[in-house]
């Protein structure tokens, strides 16, 4: 047994009662390397601000819970050596799938987790969500539920179709469950193609233009639980000058399309304030690798081309800080 305190990390409470009073959204980013660890350190000590560094189940099969944990433990200390007094690093379980991966984090060192039973008829998903947060909050680690189903693929989590949140379950499912924070459904999707082609429409240079996100449900939710902190998952951007170079460079993602930054924006200043980005760290570290292999054939030392990946991340990371969740100069 490993509690995350030993481990220098905190849980989302204050965090978040933060964020939701000062309208801004915290950032949770996944992780699986190192780089990727290291990008999210440096951007959220050069920027000032609180980071959730979460983990999904398939980075667990990738790289080990133990090394992500002593990852975490190693990024708590890596913030304070780049000049970082107090570091506020969450270690997150991103989309738990059930009871005894919950517990196992919160045995191995995890400050937060989420128990995902959106796929589940609602009594169930309140059964299962009740139980881990029992668990956890006696162990103080926060836990975070899911109401409403997302469309799209992200690891091994998809959904063919998206149901919206149901504002009139809110109420009931927060306190019967106990959860700290609800991950709702409003439009957002997991994957860097997050909407079809004929859902959205084209601007002048043929680019896809999606959908608003359902600000409606959103500002029904909050008239509900005023206060209550908000999660907005698959919530990358899928940048467009990424998109470019990963397809100039040998790539092939025809029409990846995600959330516009302004309306990420909008919900960061409302009840949202925990926003999820993976894609958008994996197209930037894509993008840097491609084009760094297009222009150096004859180099093979992985240092060379994770170095550019390491930077070109870290400068998307500290533009989602400042730019769109506004939680920079918050520690
Ligand atoms: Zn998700």
């Amino acid at each position: 047994m490993v509690n995350y305190k030993e481990l220098g990390l905190v849980n989302t409470k204050d965090m978040f009662a933060k964020a939701v009073k000062g309208g801004y959204a915290i950032p949770a980013f996944n992780f699986n390397t190192m780089e990727q660890m290291q990008a999210i350190v440096q951007a959220a000590v050069k920027t000032n601000s609180p980071v959730i560094m979460q983990v999904s189940k398939g980075a667990r099969n990738y790289a080990n819970g133990t090394i992500l944990r002593y990852m975490a433990q190693g990024a708590v200390e890596y913030a304070k050596e780049l000049g970082c007094k107090n570091p506020q690093i969450v270690l997150h379980l991103d989309h738990g799938d059930s009871f005894e991966l919950c517990k196992d984090c919160i045995d191995n060192g995890f400050s937060s987790v989420m128990i995902d039973g959106s796929h589940l008829p609602y009594e169930e998903n309140i059964a299962l969500t009740k139980k881990v947060v029992e668990y956890a909050h006696a162990h103080d680690v926060t836990v975070e539920a899911e109401l409403g189903v997302l469309a799209g693929v992200e690891d091994e989590v998809s959904a063919e179709h998206s149901t919206y949140t149901k504002p009139e379950e809110v109420v009931d499912f927060s306190t019967r469950t106990g959860c700290d924070s609800l991950a709702i459904s409003i439009g957002t999707s997991h994957g860097a193609y997050k909407f079809k082609p004929e859902q959205c429409t084209r601007n002048a240079e043929g680019k896809l233009v999606p959908p608003p996100l359902a600000f409606n449900v959103l500002e029904a939710i909050e008239k509900q639980l005023p206060g209550f902190p908000i999660v907005l998952h698959g919530s990358s951007s899928v940048p467009q000058d990424e998109v470019d170079t990963i397809n100039a460079n040998g790539g092939k993602l025809p029409d990846a399309v995600g959330i516009p930054e302004e309306q990420l924006r909008k919900a960061s200043k409302s009840a949202v304030c925990k926003i999820n980005i993976d894609s958008d760290s994996r197209l930037a570290m894509t993008a840097a690798v491609r084009k760094y292999f297009n222009e150096h054939p004859d180099h093979f030392d992985p240092r060379q081309y994770l170095k550019p990946a390491r930077e070109n991340m870290q400068k998307m990371y500290e533009h989602k800080i400042v730019n769109v969740l506004g939680s920079n100069d918050k520690l």
